[in-house]
Parts: structure tokens; C-alpha cells; sequence
């Protein structure tokens, strides 16, 4: 792998938090990505909802094969920037490993349950999955990953969350969320992936669905600058919808691939920064041209009030919130329902502030680390009720 100064060489990486030997025939990344795909969190994402709900059909997108796109568009833009791909590849495919069932209105139903508790965040769930309950090595508890990794997941942090992350690991991942510095490049380019990622295959799943039509998209620029060359390259194409869609977001993927590419470098070209600190000491680097970044949020506007917000959606989106909100309060009334690990976590703490926030943690993390299947029979059993089954 060809390198740029700016990009994240293993060789010089900040290290695990528990010392291990270097392994023998792979860089510390690689040995990441290996950790994050083989753990449990990683299996899950295939029963996660990403829009539609897993049980809706089986071509919809879930968290595990979206996370498999991001790492291909991440990887093939850090190979065009002398990146590192490894630690793109890891990034990518932890980003989501902290999504709750449910998609966002699971999230965001944890997030008000937990409101007076220190609250919900998907991105720092990722690293507590990473950094605590993933349950597999002898001498410590989580993935033991690299600094860099850890920087990568961590996308968001609001500054409570990161004043505890720094008072518990100073100088640590918490930190920029304090300084108001960047991440390293490969990080950002996550980032950024993850907005290409969605974006095109919310479209393809949004039409698949019949809440969107192509109709509807012609309104959108980026859409159909591409819709309209796609038609004219191959004519025949005006007789088959689903190929059309397919070539038009084929398109746009390689447009935002090489525009992200152009104007990342000239970026580069500008700041010439020869350290990954230089990176994360500058204004962030890795982006869109404008006008590719106005297109984009267009799209991004679009989906949110077209899709996302769609009367179909939201009704999911109210069940979901239910079954979540319910499982919280059946849990923290009696963490004996719970899998055996965490209900004697649960209540190892016996009274006090201290013991209801630690059980609520843990129903947290409990709920959290479900599938949408298993939280919707958990509700079923527990309650008796049939929703989003
Ligand atoms: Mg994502």
C-alpha cells in the first residue's frame, strides 16, 4: 500500500489501550477489520434496519450490507488519495455497530428513555460496543482497538459525553470533541462515504418500496442530470425503469466518487499537510466540490420529507417506538427478564442514584444490542402484543 504522509500509517499508530504483540503477518488495522467482522455486534447489523424493516422484504438494504457499502466506496476513494484502506475498511464497517433496532426511531425512542440517565447516542454506542461489550478475548473486555479505529467511530460526541470519555482516557478519543479539532482523513472519509452510501441506496430501496417514484426524483437535480445522460448513452433505457434507476445511481456514484477525489486532493494541494496531527490540526479536509455539496443536500432534503417522513414510515416508526419504549420500562421494572449476563449486571449495584443508573445502562445496552426480530418477540412475549412481526 502507497501511502501519503497525511494518511494513518500502522507503523505509527497510538496504540491499544491494552498492550498486545504486533501479530505476524498483519498490520494493526488489518487486525481490526478482522476483529470488528468477526464479532457479534457485526452479525447482528444483517437483522438492523436501516429504512425498511427487515421484515418488509429481503432486498431492502440492512445495517450489515449498507456498512459493506460504505467500506467499498471508502476504500476505493482512500486508494485514489494514497489513504489507508485497512483503517478505512475498519471504520466503515464498525460505524453502525451501535444502531439499536428499529433504525432511527429506535434511537431516538432509547434516546428519550435514557433523557434524564445520560442519554443515547448511536455513535457512542459503537464505542461501547467496541470498547466494553463485545465479550470474547480472556484478558480484556471489548475489540482492544487501535487509537485510530476508535477516532473513526466516534463521528459524533456531544461535549458531556466527551468531557467523560477524557476524564476516563485523557488525551484520548474524547478530545477533539473538547478542541474542536478533525479526525484523521481515512475517519472523515467514513464520514462522507456513509452520506454517498445512503443517499443512492435510499433512492433504490425508497422506488423499490413505491414511496418514491422515478417521477419524483426527476425533480432532483443530481438525480436527473444522471437520469437524463444515462438516456441519452442508451436510449433503450426509457423502456425499463428499474435498469434506468440502476444506471442513473451507478452514475452518481461515480460522479460523487470522483468529485469527493478531485476536491479532497486539491484541498490536499492547498493545506499540505505532511502529518496525520498536521490533518487533524487543519479545517477538515476531505469533502465536496460546492456545487456537489448543494446537490447532495437536495437529495439528502428530498429523502428526509419524501421517505423518510412518508405516512408509511412513520406509522413503522410509532410501532417501533412503542415496542422500545415498553421493553425499557418492562426491563428496568424487572432486569429478571433479561438475558442472564445482564440482568445479574443489572442489579450487582444494590441501592441508590448509583444503582438505578447502572441497571438503566445495562437495560440500555441490552435493548440496544438487539435485532428487530428479537426485540419485537421480546415485546410479544413480555407483553402479548404483535408489532412489527
Ligand atoms: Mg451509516
Amino acid at each position: 500500500m502507497n501511502l501519503a504522509p497525511y494518511a494513518c500509517d500502522p507503523a505509527q499508530t497510538r496504540g491499544r489501550r491494552h498492550a498486545e504483540s504486533p501479530a505476524p503477518t498483519r498490520t494493526d488495522f488489518q487486525r481490526d477489520r478482522d476483529r470488528i467482522v468477526h464479532s457479534t455486534a457485526f452479525r447482528r447489523l444483517v437483522y438492523k434496519t436501516q429504512v425498511f424493516l427487515n421484515h418488509e422484504g429481503d432486498l431492502f438494504r440492512t445495517r450489515l450490507t449498507h456498512s459493506l457499502e460504505v467500506a467499498q466506496l471508502g476504500r476505493s476513494i482512500a486508494r485514489a488519495l494514497q489513504l489507508n484502506e485497512d483503517l478505512v475498511e475498519a471504520i466503515a464497517l464498525a460505524h453502525d455497530l451501535g444502531h439499536t433496532p428499529f433504525g432511527h426511531a429506535g434511537q431516538d425512542a432509547l434516546n428519550a428513555c435514557m433523557a434524564e440517565h445520560g442519554g443515547f447516542e448511536h455513535n457512542l454506542q459503537s464505542l461501547r460496543v467496541v470498547d466494553s461489550l463485545e465479550e470474547r478475548y480472556p484478558q480484556f473486555d471489548g475489540l482492544n482497538l487501535t487509537f485510530e479505529t476508535r477516532e473513526g467511530i466516534l463521528k459524533h460526541c456531544s461535549r458531556s459525553n466527551a468531557e467523560q470519555l477524557e476524564a476516563q482516557e485523557p488525551q484520548g478519543i474524547g478530545q477533539r470533541f473538547l478542541n474542536r479539532t478533525q479526525p484523521s482523513l481515512e475517519a472523515q472519509l467514513c464520514n462522507l462515504a456513509d452520506e454517498i452510501a445512503y443517499n443512492a441506496h435510499d433512492i433504490d430501496d425508497g422506488v423499490r418500496s413505491g414511496l418514491i417514484t422515478l417521477a419524483q426524483l426527476q425533480d432532483i437535480p443530481l438525480f436527473d442530470g444522471f437520469r437524463r445522460e444515462a438516456l441519452q448513452a442508451h436510449p433503450v433505457l426509457a423502456n425499463s425503469g428499474r435498469r434506468l434507476l440502476f444506471e442513473t445511481i451507478r452514475r452518481m456514484l461515480s460522479a460523487q466518487v470522483y468529485d469527493v477525489i478531485a476536491a479532497t486532493q486539491a484541498a490536499l494541494d492547498k493545506a499540505q499537510p505532511e502529518t496525520v496531527d498536521e490533518v487533524r490540526a487543519a479545517a477538515p479536509l476531505l469533502c465536496f466540490s460546492q456545487a456537489m455539496r448543494q446537490q447532495s443536500l437536495a437529495l439528502k432534503q428530498f429523502l428526509l420529507h419524501q421517505l423518510y417522513r412518508h405516512p408509511k414510515v412513520m406509522d413503522t416508526t410509532r410501532q417501533a417506538r412503542q415496542v422500545i419504549t415498553e421493553l425499557f420500562a418492562l426491563y428496568a421494572q424487572t432486569p429478571q427478564e433479561m438475558q442472564a449476563g445482564f440482568a445479574a449486571q443489572a442489579q450487582a449495584t444494590q441501592t441508590g442514584v448509583e444503582a438505578t443508573q447502572v441497571k438503566l445502562r445495562v437495560v440500555a445496552d441490552y435493548i440496544a444490542g438487539m435485532t428487530d426480530r428479537f426485540a419485537s418477540r421480546e415485546h410479544e412475549r413480555l407483553t402479548g402484543q404483535k408489532l412489527l412481526t
